[in-house]
């Protein structure tokens, strides 16, 4: 079958009944419980995977823990180089690992590539990084002394991640991780295992070549008891958690009791603003894109648009025609530019999404459908296909669920407004606040919108859709998404551990603010 090619090319075994190891700690192991890989196009069993019992999660976190002690005395540069040789082996395996990303997440294949370029460029930029993660020199106020800022490696980063993009969000941590000096264990999303045993692999042959223990990129497979462990671990530093924002304010709290490091990406709720003056034709697919693309299944997918009333029926009729152009099906088949949701519970979502729209008086536009059987063919009718959906519900008021929730499909909820104070409003007045997009050719509007009274989002656009960020720039949002950052900007900073150094190169030890302590 072609997922039995993937895997081979992946270097994952494929014998029938064979459960592959899903615990990486510089060997291969797990003997705990076992969990299922499936496809959600087709509901094809593609491997079953171990996980790690209790006690080998604890030796894996304690292997992780002994790779930083080694670890972190190479050089930065030198880890830059071990990064930029990960960076090529991924790249030699884009297509295969980019196939397997739409196999078990069920993201189209341009999108599974996609992925795996995130995780190449973010090497890159990770590369780079290891010759400038400078620290600073700061005037002291006492004559010969001289103040550090000094980054060190900051120890293990537990990186627990989400289905949706099962190797970009381990790579934008790992590249940083690493070139910081950590060592990283990884605890994927319990329903995409094969992505996280394919990259783990690709990159622990890079750290054997070099000689590096293999658990500076440990893995462990599992679902909840696995992250709990992760979470409640004094021997891991950081936790980088990407997933939703139920779970992540359980693991918040959680590494907060025990003080330590917490860095959250979770749920968005992301609004589109189209303005009277915006260039309809160019707004138009870029909404689709975001609303439709990876199923709606994206952290910055569209979820509300704002349409303003003078174009409010012309763009929603566009739109909708545009909607019904999309090609459904075979995430892995050329041309198609919709796949399935990831499994079950997300079609049940969905379905919620709907039912509570209707029953509150809110019209479906387009879309709304579960049954999809009469237009895929018959290898897809176990798949989770879900008709892409435009709502308009009853009432803008952002104090109903339906607009406050982030529900993790292709819905779009539209509502008209009259100014653009109105649109901010409403885009500020939910929990979530990761991404935003304005659609305007007005500088005045853009200026409103970068400004103190704009977008309260922490990826906040002009004339560019809410989703399909750069890894230059800080990823992350605010509020409930979990104000954490990661990939460009500053986000490096958070995989280190800073320390203020005052070093006294004089023959006198004066006290600062001239603070006298004679005898
Ligand atoms: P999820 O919250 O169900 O799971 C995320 C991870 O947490 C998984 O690895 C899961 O096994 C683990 N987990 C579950 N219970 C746990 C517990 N009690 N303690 C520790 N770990 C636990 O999320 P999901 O359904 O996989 O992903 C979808 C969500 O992720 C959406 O809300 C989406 O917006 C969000 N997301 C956010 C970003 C971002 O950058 N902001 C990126 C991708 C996805």
């Amino acid at each position: 079958t072609r997922a039995t090619k993937v895997l081979s090319a992946l270097d994952i075994p494929t014998e029938t009944g064979k459960v592959i190891p899903g615990v990486y700690d510089g060997a291969w192991g797990g003997s705990g419980e076992t969990i299922e890989s499936r496809c959600p196009s087709t509901g094809e069993l593609l491997a079953t995977v171990s996980t790690a019992t209790p006690k080998e999660l604890q030796d894996a976190i304690s292997k992780s823990r002994d790779a930083y002690k080694q670890f972190r005395f190479m050089p930065a540069p030198r880890r830059g180089e071990v990064v930029r040789q990960i960076r090529e082996a991924l790249a030699d395996k884009r297509d295969e690992l980019g196939a397997l990303v739409s196999l078990e997440m069920g993201k189209i294949y341009s999108e599974g590539q996609g992925e795996v370029q995130e995780f190449v460029d973010i090497c890159d930029y990770a590369v780079g990084l290891s010759r400038m993660m400078n620290g600073r020199v700061i005037s002291s106020e006492r004559p010969g002394h001289s103040i550090l800022e000094v980054p060190n490696p900051l120890g293990v980063v537990g990186v627990l991640s989400a289905f949706n993009f099962p190797v970009a969000v381990y790579g934008w941590n790992l590249a940083l991780s690493m070139a910081a000096g950590n060592a990283t264990l990884w605890k994927p999303a319990p329903s995409t295992p094969l992505c996280s045993v394919a990259v783990t692999k690709i990159v622990a042959k890079v750290l054997e070549k070099n000689g590096i223990p293999g658990a500076v990129a440990g893995l462990v497979c599992g679902g909840k008891a696995a992250g709990e462990a992760v979470v409640g671990s004094s021997e891991i530093d950081m936790v980088s958690f990407t997933g939703s924002e139920a779970i992540g304010k359980v693991v918040g709290k959680a590494v907060q009791d025990r003080f330590g490091k917490v860095l959250l990406e979770l749920g968005g709720n992301n609004a589109v603003i189209v303005m009277p003056d915006a260039d309809l034709s160019l707004a138009l697919p870029s909404v689709l894109f975001s609303s439709v693309g990876t199923a709606g299944q994206r952290c910055t997918s569209t979820r509300r648009l704002y349409l303003h009333r003078s174009i409010a029926s012309e763009f929603l009729e566009r739109l909708q025609k545009a909607y019904k152009t999309v090609r459904m099906g075979d995430p892995l088949t050329k041309g198609t530019l919709l796949g399935p949701l990831h499994n079950e519970g997300a079609v049940g979502v969905y379905k919620q999404a709907i039912e509570a729209i209707k029953s509150s008086g809110g019209e479906i536009v387009v879309g709304g459908n579960t049954d999809m059987t009469e237009l895929l063919p018959s290898e897809l009718h176990q798949g989770h296909f879900v008709q892409p959906t435009i709502a308009i519900p009853k009432s803008p008021s952002t104090s109903q669920d339906i607009w406050r929730n982030e529900t993790f499909a292709p819905v779009l909820n539209v509502a008209v407004f009259d100014e653009l104070d109105e649109a901010i409003e409403w885009n500020n007045a939910v929990p979530q606040g990761l991404s935003s997009s304005l659609w305007t050719r007005d500088i005045r509007n853009i200026g409103k919108w970068l400004g103190p009274g704009g977008s309260d989002a922490g990826i906040v656009n002009v004339n560019v859709g809410t989703s399909g960020a750069e890894i230059g720039a800080a990823f992350g949002g605010n509020k409930s998404t979990g104000w954490g950052r990661e990939s460009g900007g500053d986000a490096w900073k958070q995989y280190v551990r800073w320390s203020a150094c005052t070093v006294n190169f004089s023959n006198e030890v004066p006290l600062a603010q001239g603070v006298n302590f004679d005898t």
